[in-house]
C-alpha cells in the first residue's frame, strides 16, 4: 500500500495529538498535554494495563524480569565484545512501559552530561536549563532546595527498609577512599551512599502510577492499551496518522496537530523504520518504500554495560528473606502489612560515582551493591531470578559513559518481528580500560575492613582472576547490560548525524516528534528513567510552545 494513503477500511478518529507508547515519556506527555483540557489527546500503548501487582512492589522486579505479559523481553544479536554472547534486553509492555518494570533508582546523571548536550548545539538542554523541568516532576520527600522540587507527580524517597549489607558497603566505599554523598541528584553526583528511588510510601511509582492515573478522568484524554502501532502514514512530508493493530483490527487514529512517538529507545527507531523512515538500504534490503531517508535512526545506539563480584557472605543477607518459604510469608505479611521491609527496596540500594584515576575531571564508573545474590538464567530461558540458599552480596561496576556505540535495524516488515540489536559493547579500548579499572577497584573495597569482615567466599570471578588478561578475558565472558539503550533518534543539528532538531523535531518532516530516551545525544552518568522523563517535561512544554 502507498505510504500516503489512508486504509478505509477500519475505524478512524481523530484528535490533536497522537502519542506512541505509554512509557517513562509518553505517560508524561498525556499528563501535560491533556492538562489544560485544551487539546484532544490520544494515548496508544502496545501493553496491558498495569494491573499485574508485582508491578506496584517494589523487589517485584525479579518476578517482572522475564514476564512476557508485560516485557518484550528482546535479545541482542551475538555481541563480538562479549565472546559472542547474546545480550537479554528487557523492556517494559505495560502502561508506564519500562518504569513499570526497572529497578527503580532515581538518578540524573551529572550536570556535566548536560551541558555536552548543549555544547553539541542543542539549544535549550543545558543543565542550567533542564533542572527546573527535574524539579517540575518531582514531590522529594526530603523537601525542597535548590536542587529539588516539591509538590510534582513523581514522587522520590529514601528506603523504608535498612539494610545492615548495605550499611557496610557504603562504609567499605568510604574506607576505600570514596568521600561519602548523601545525594546523588544536588551538587555533585560524586561519592558512594544510598540511592533514591522513585516510590511513593513503599510503591513503585512508574510513570503511569505518578502522571497517567492523575489525569484518567479527563474526558480529552483518550488511553488505548493493547493497541501495537504498525505504521505512521504520511501526505507528504506531514505525519498524519497512526496505523494500529488491537484486538484484531487494524484501526486509525489521525493527528490534527502533532503524532508523537514515545516507543523507547528500541521501538521508536522501528517504527519510524517500518514508516520508511530511516538508513534507505536497510529499508530497501527488506522491502519497506523510503518515505524519508534518515540515516541516523538506528544508529549511535549507547548502553550502560556491568561487571559484578559475587561474594558469599559470613552475615545474613536477604537470600534468608527471599528464598525459604517462611522467609517469603513473614516479608509478604510485612510488605503488606506496613509496606516496608525487603519487598519495599529494590535490588540495589547503596552505590555511588567514582573517578578512577585522579586526573579525571568528574566521576567515570557508576557502583551498585545488592545485598542478595541469585541465579542469572541463560537467554533464552522463561526462568524468573531466584535468590541463592546462601547468604551472598553482589558489588558491581558500570563505566559512566562508554565511546562503543551500536545500532538497530529491522529485518522485515511485519511489526510484530523483533528488530535486531547490535550494541557493540566493548569494541574501544577505553571501555574495556574502564571496566577493568573498575574490577581493580571492587578488589580493592573487598579488602576495605567493613566488607572483608563479613566475605566467606569470592564466589565470582574467584581468586584465579587477579592478572589484567584473566580480568578482560572474564569481563568478556560475564559482563551484562543494565539496561540503558538511548541514541538510537539522537538529538543533534542536522539529518545526516541525528533524527530530531533541539525541539525533538524530526528533520525533514513536518507534524512529528520523537520524545524519549532514544533521542539522548549521548547517554548519561548513571540511570536513565528520570532523564527519559526529563525528556518528556521538556518534550510536552515544546509542542505545547507550538501550538499557537
Ligand atoms: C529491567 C530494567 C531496569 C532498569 N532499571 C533502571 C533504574 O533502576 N533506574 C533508572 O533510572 N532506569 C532504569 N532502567 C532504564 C529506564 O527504565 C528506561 O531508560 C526508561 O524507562 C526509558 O523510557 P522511555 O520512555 O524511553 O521508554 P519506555 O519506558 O520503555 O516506554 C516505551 C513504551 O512504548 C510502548 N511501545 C513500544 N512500541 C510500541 C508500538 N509500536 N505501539 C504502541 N506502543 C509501543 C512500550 O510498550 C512502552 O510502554 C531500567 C530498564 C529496565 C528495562
Amino acid at each position: 500500500m502507498n505510504n500516503n494513503q489512508m486504509n478505509n477500511n477500519h475505524d478512524a478518529a481523530e484528535f490533536d495529538y497522537v502519542i506512541v507508547g505509554a512509557g517513562s515519556a509518553g505517560c508524561v506527555l498525556a499528563n501535560r498535554l491533556s492538562a489544560d483540557g485544551k487539546h484532544s489527546v490520544l494515548l496508544l500503548e502496545a501493553g496491558p494495563r498495569d494491573t499485574n501487582i508485582w508491578i506496584h512492589v517494589p523487589l517485584g522486579y525479579g518476578k517482572l524480569f522475564k514476564e512476557k505479559t508485560v516485557n518484550w523481553m528482546y535479545q541482542t544479536e551475538p555481541e563480538p565484545g562479549l565472546d559472542g554472547r547474546q545480550v537479554f534486553q528487557p523492556r517494559g509492555k505495560v502502561l508506564g512501559g519500562s518504569s513499570s518494570i526497572n529497578g527503580l533508582l532515581y538518578v540524573r546523571g551529572q550536570h556535566e552530561d548536560y551541558d555536552r548536550w548543549r555544547q553539541r548545539g542543542n539549544i535549550g538542554w543545558g543543565f542550567d536549563d533542564v533542572l527546573p523541568y527535574f524539579k517540575k516532576a518531582e514531590n522529594q520527600t526530603r523537601g525542597a532546595d535548590d536542587y529539588h522540587g516539591i509538590g510534582g507527580p513523581l514522587s522520590v524517597s529514601d528506603w523504608r527498609h535498612a539494610d545492615p549489607l548495605s550499611e557496610a558497603f557504603v562504609k567499605a566505599a568510604v574506607e576505600a577512599g570514596i568521600p561519602f554523598n548523601p545525594d546523588f541528584n544536588g551538587a555533585t553526583q560524586e561519592g558512594a551512599g544510598f540511592f533514591q528511588t522513585t516510590t511513593r510510601r513503599g510503591r513503585r511509582a512508574s510513570s503511569a502510577f505518578s502522571y497517567l492515573r492523575p489525569a484518567k478522568g479527563r474526558g480529552n484524554l483518550h488511553i488505548e492499551t493493547s493497541a501495537l502501532a504498525q505504521r505512521l502514514v504520511f501526505e507528504g512530508r506531514r505525519a498524519r496518522a497512526v496505523e494500529y493493530r488491537q484486538n484484531g483490527a487494524l484501526r486509525t487514529a489521525r493527528a490534527r496537530k502533532e503524532i508523537l512517538v514515545s516507543s523507547g529507545a528500541y521501538n521508536s527507531p522501528q517504527l519510524l523504520q517500518l514508516s520508511g523512515v530511516g538508513p534507505g538500504d536497510v529499508l530497501q534490503r527488506v522491502g519497506v518504500p523510503v518515505h524519508h531517508e534518515s540515516p541516523a535512526v538506528g544508529r549511535y545506539m549507547q548502553d550502560h554495560v556491568c561487571y559484578d563480584y559475587i561474594f558469599k557472605a559470613s552475615q545474613p543477607s536477604l537470600n534468608e528473606d527471599l528464598y525459604p518459604w517462611w522467609g517469603k510469608l513473614r516479608v509478604g505479611l510485612q510488605y503488606i502489612l506496613t509496606r516496608k521491609g525487603p519487598l519495599s527496596l529494590s535490588v540495589n540500594q547503596g552505590g555511588g560515582y567514582f573517578r578512577s584515576r585522579p586526573d579525571l575531571p568528574r566521576p567515570n564508573i557508576q557502583l551498585y551493591f545488592s545485598p542478595l545474590t541469585y541465579e542469572k538464567t541463560p537467554p533464552g530461558t522463561k526462568k524468573l531470578m531466584r535468590p541463592d540458599p546462601y547468604p551472598g552480596f553482589i558489588t558491581s561496576v558500570s563505566p559512566c559513559r562508554p565511546t562503543s556505540r551500536g545500532h538497530l535495524q529491522i529485518v522485515s516488515p511485519d511489526p510484530r518481528a523483533a528488530p535486531a540489536i547490535h550494541p557493540n559493547y566493548l569494541s574501544t579500548d577505553h571501555d574495556v580500560a574502564e571496566l577493568l579499572a573498575g574490577a581493580r577497584f571492587l578488589c580493592r573495597l573487598a579488602a576495605a575492613p567493613s566488607l572483608a569482615g563479613i566475605i566467606a567466599e569470592e564466589l565470582k570471578p574467584g581468586s584465579a582472576v587477579r592478572s589484567d588478561a584473566e580480568r578482560i578475558a572474564d569481563i568478556r565472558a560475564r559482563a551484562y547490560s543494565v539496561f540503558h539503550p538511548v541514541g538510537t533518534c539522537r538529538m543533534g543539528q542536522d539529518n545526516a548525524q541525528a533524527v530530531v532538531d533541539h525541539r525533538l523535531r524530526l528533520h525533514g518532516l513536518a507534524n512529528r516528534r520523537c520524545i524519549d530516551a532514544s533521542i539522548f545525544p549521548k547517554v548519561t552518568s548513571g540511570n536513565t528513567n528520570a532523564p527519559a522523563m526529563l525528556v518528556g517535561e521538556k518534550g510536552a512544554d515544546l509542542v505545547l510552545a507550538d501550538a499557537g
